[in-house]
């Protein structure tokens, strides 16, 4: 893989840059005005793309173009939150909605470009651990590609294996990949939530599980079953008007403390607004379900609990000489690949060691580090007495 700044123009790249103009209808003078801003991103992997770094205009971050096959597919639309259901379904659904269980990993797009598979992360970027993956595990997504290659599968990568959201699932202890969307690669409509339900069905394909078709007055039942998806470890719901136009998340505290647990063992590299978004999430829900007295202290002190425990164990880990790192690993059929994909990450800008390689059935298992750099570094700083600017 190789990432191209705007100096290394050339004739095959203003030829390119033509394409991805036509493609975006965007002008040709914009196209090199983004790049030269780094919201387009030249990468070869295979063949040359582009992909938009940020939302421009109408294009969504994500979108990537291939200029020699003549192809854009678009970015994956941002879901908005409800932080209150009473109102916001009156508000969003009056004539119903479906909801389906929102999925805890990672989003990916899988398309056929001149008949290649790739799968595409949120950003636009084609992650080669998950192309391969998805190619090797679920025959029946390339199958449905083959036949519908006008079409983009957005779905959820969840699972052990991989660098961007580890989170085991009964259903998927390693690596799944199910399905939530099927969109027009051109023009990104998503097809109807029954429709779609029925073609991946016939088709075999994975896709999340559907909770049911909900009338806003449903409200109560619905936070019901939120709350039981949190209590056996899960997200939360993504709840579609059937024509998908409207697509709204909801999702249970639980899921949210465990985010924060999560995130506060690793505080100084998490930006504020992700903290505080949370905790602000989950007033409202403790809200909205009437909790009072104990079971609403209760609540608190799991908040309270999911800030203050994993800070209170980065202080020993970092006190006691050892440094806080995010542990995980992937497996990949060849070794060649799996460095690949320490490429990959290493251009993301992430610091990583790889701990241990193994020979295993499949190929090889691969036990990486993450280094947080700023929790590690202001922990150390604060722990032999220095000072802080506030
Ligand atoms: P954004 O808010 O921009 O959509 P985010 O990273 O903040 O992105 P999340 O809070 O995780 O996103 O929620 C949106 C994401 O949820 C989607 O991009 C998709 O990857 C994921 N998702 C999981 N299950 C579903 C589902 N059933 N329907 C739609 N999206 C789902």
């Amino acid at each position: 893989m190789r990432f191209t700044n705007e100096k290394e123009h050339d004739t095959t790249m203003d030829k390119e840059i033509k394409r991805v103009a036509e493609l975006t209808g965007l002008p040709v003078k914009k196209v090199y005005w983004l790049m030269k801003r780094d919201v387009i991103q030249r990468i070869e992997y295979g063949q040359p793309y582009y992909r938009f770094r940020h939302k421009h205009g109408k294009i969504l971050k994500g979108t990537v173009v291939f200029p020699e096959e003549r192809e854009i597919v678009q970015g994956f639309p941002k879901i908005r939150r409800l932080y209150t259901l009473k109102e916001g379904l009156r508000k969003y659904f009056p004539d119903g909605f479906y909801a389906e269980e929102k999925l805890d990993g990672y989003n990916v797009r899988t398309v056929l470009v001149g008949g290649e598979q790739y799968s595409l992360t949120r950003g636009g970027i084609i992650c080669p651990y998950t192309t391969e993956r998805i190619k090797r595990q679920e025959k029946q997504v390339t199958e449905f590609l083959e036949e519908n290659p006008e079409k983009v599968l957005c779905g959820e990568v969840i699972g052990l294996e991989n660098p961007y959201q580890e989170k085991s699932y009964p259903e998927a202890k390693e690596f799944g990949y199910y399905i939530f969307d099927v969109r027009d690669k051109k023009t990104n409509k998503p097809l109807p939530v029954e429709e779609r339900r029925t073609v991946l069905e016939e088709h075999g394909v994975k896709q999340v599980p559907l909770l049911g078709l909900f009338k806003p007055s449903d409200w109560k039942k619905l936070l019901t079953e939120v709350r039981k998806l949190g209590d056996q470890g899960r997200e939360g719901v993504v709840l579609k008007s059937p024509d998908s136009r409207t697509i709204i998340k909801y999702t249970s505290n639980q899921n949210t403390n465990r985010d924060l647990e999560y995130a506060f063992r690793f505080y100084s590299d998490y930006g504020q607004a992700f903290f505080f978004r949370r905790i602000v999430r989950e007033a409202f829900q403790a809200w909205e379900l009437g909790l009072e007295g104990k079971a609403l202290e209760e609540e608190a002190a799991r908040l309270g609990k999911s800030i203050m425990l994993p800070m209170v164990q980065t202080i020993q880990e970092i006190a006691s000489g050892r440094e806080v790192t995010e542990d995980f690993r992937i497996t990949v059929p060849s070794k060649k690949l799996g460095q690949e994909f320490i490429r990959h990450l290493e251009h993301l800008g992430i610091v990583i060691r790889v701990n241990k390689i193994e020979k295993t059935n499949e190929g090889y298992k691969f036990w990486i580090s993450r280094r947080y750099q700023s929790t590690n570094d202001k922990t150390k700083h604060y722990l032999e007495g220095g000072l802080s600017e506030e």
